[in-house]
């Protein structure tokens, strides 16, 4: 083996481990939370070497890499994930890539989701992601809209509004985290109690390389993580 899948190697089965053990402080199973590996600064051949070591969900930030990346890696199974912003004239191009979408972030965008996934035949499973720190560079719904957003989905047959999606504050550090990540499992907790009864939240994507395990801790049942995957080696 090469150094640099020595290290990938190493890395993977490092926060694999993270994970394992948050999820036990939280009283639940390693297998309870989905590792998406963000590849978004990581050329295709080293996303390739994530998916040879078992990491197949990889996440993407933007349409136009998670394109290109799927192409270069489309001979290996591989379950694609938006964490970024999707303008509506990227739809027809992105959906049909797509295992899950972290980050709709209006109501537009989630009626222009069904539209295509009625046209092609498909349900596209989706995240409301929300700016739970009120951090004004935080893309996001706001999250008093949430609630009328999900009635709105509930008469979207070809969407399926699986769970919410956020990022903590950026200031404020370990302690400012568990608090919005709390906030939103708490707001999760409460929109899925007066959801219609065909939406059921039970997804929350939470946590990224410098936080995760307090966002397992808080719930979270995906997480992104990317920078920690590729320490030590020159992207
Ligand atoms: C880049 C990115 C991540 C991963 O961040 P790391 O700090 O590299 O782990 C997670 N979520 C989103 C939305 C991102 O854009």
């Amino acid at each position: 083996m090469d150094e640099i899948a020595r290290r990938i190697a190493d890395n993977l089965a490092t926060v694999r481990g993270q994970i394992a053990a948050a999820a036990g402080r939280s009283g639940r199973a390693p297998e309870s939370v989905t590792l998406v590996a963000v590849t978004k600064s990581a050329p295709p051949e080293i996303a390739r070497r994530l998916v040879e070591f078992g990491a197949t969900d990889l996440g993407e930030s933007r349409p136009q890499e998670l394109w290109s990346k799927a192409h270069a890696l489309s001979k290996v199974d591989v379950r694609w994930h938006l964490i970024g912003h999707l303008q509506r004239n990227k739809i027809r191009r992105t959906l049909p890539l797509l295992e899950l979408m972290h980050s709709v972030d209006s109501r537009r965008l989630l009626v222009a989701l069904d539209e295509e996934a009625r046209a092609i035949g498909r349900v596209a499973a989706v995240l409301l992601e929300v700016n739970i720190s009120g951090d004004i560079t935080k893309t996001g719904l706001p999250p008093d809209e949430l609630e009328a957003i999900l009635e709105s989905a509930a008469h979207l047959p070809n969407v399926a509004v699986l769970g919410l999606m956020g990022m903590a504050a950026l200031a404020g550090g370990q302690d400012a985290a568990r608090r919005d990540f709390s906030r939103l499992r708490k707001l999760r907790d409460r929109l899925a109690e007066n959801a219609p009864n065909e939406i059921s939240l039970g997804e929350l994507s939470m946590g990224m390389s410098g936080d995760f395990e307090i966002a397992i801790e808080e719930g979270a049942t995906l997480v992104r993580v990317g920078s920690a995957l590729f320490e030590g080696i020159d992207l």
